[in-house]
């Protein structure tokens, strides 16, 4: 069995708009229902205003954000540079998987720039695999449920590993049609926006997730804007060959058959 629901699950507020937000858009338009969680609040994104009222406006952004893209909010849990592997976070964000029951779970790339990133996509990975473990506790405590879910995890920052090395993703999905939508949920992380030039009507910030979109879509050689994904190996999580997106997206989900080569089963 497999829900229609999906979440996305980035380290900080804005993270979601920048990697995953076109592919969560694709699946809202495809009859999912879809979910926003940012597993840090975003307390030290500026040199502005002191944590607590950082923090405090951050979150006020990342739930108009969430709003624009029609997604159920759910609140951080750490602040920024504490997203640890440790078993307190672990516990709070499997509660959130077992109250959300996803079919599908969008996060960051193992490899990535920043820990925060990596951190999430290890504690988003077991938080997902203890859905069905009644001896895992969570905090607070939520009943287990027995169900395929399909963990995918987005491009890192500048398409490469902490050490520098390529990253290519598994498949491509077309992002254009949304690509306005998603733009207008980072415009709404106000705080993030240093400048803005007036002439072009857009900032940096809003111009380094076209760069991202429109490099990927390049490397599809098909979509003008595009995010790329990696499927987690399916272990513990649904059937070797299930895949979702694919499912769900159709035409505007691409296999990319030069990582295909690269994933040849051991057996
Ligand atoms: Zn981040």
């Amino acid at each position: 069995m497999r829900t229609k629901t999906a979440i996305a699950i980035g380290a900080h507020p804005d993270d979601i708009e920048f990697y995953m937000a076109g592919t969560l858009l694709m699946l809202k338009q495809a009859g999912y229902e879809i979910h926003y969680l940012t597993v840090a609040n975003g307390n030290c994104g500026s040199a502005e205003y002191n944590g607590a009222m950082l923090c405090s406006i951050r979150n006020t952004e990342a739930r108009a954000a969430a709003k624009i893209l029609g997604a159920h909010f759910h609140p951080s849990i750490t602040n920024d540079l504490e997203v640890f592997y440790n078993l307190e976070q672990l516990r709070a964000l499997a509660a959130v998987i077992r109250e959300v029951k996803p079919g599908i779970v969008l996060t960051h790339s193992p490899q990535d720039y920043m820990e925060d990133h990596t951190n999430t996509s290890r504690l988003v990975v077991s938080a997902a695999f203890t859905r069905g473990m009644p001896n895992f506790k969570t905090v607070p405590a939520r009943p287990t449920a027995d169900y395929e879910v399909t963990v995918y995890h987005a491009l890192p920052h500048g398409f490469c590993d902490q050490l520098r090395r390529r990253i290519i993703p598994g498949a491509f999905v077309n992002t254009t049609s949304v690509h306005k939508t998603q733009l207008k949920a980072l415009a709404a992380h106000k705080s993030q926006q240093n400048w803005l030039d007036v002439s072009q009507g857009m900032n940096s910030y809003l111009l380094a997730m076209e760069n991202m979109s429109l490099a990927a879509g390049r490397m599809s050689k098909k979509f003008k804007h595009a995010e790329g994904w990696r499927r987690h190996l399916h272990f513990g999580f649904c059937g070797p060959d299930a895949d979702p997106l694919a499912e769900a997206l159709g035409k505007n989900f691409l296999v990319n058959k030069a990582y295909e080569r690269l994933c040849q089963r051991g057996y």
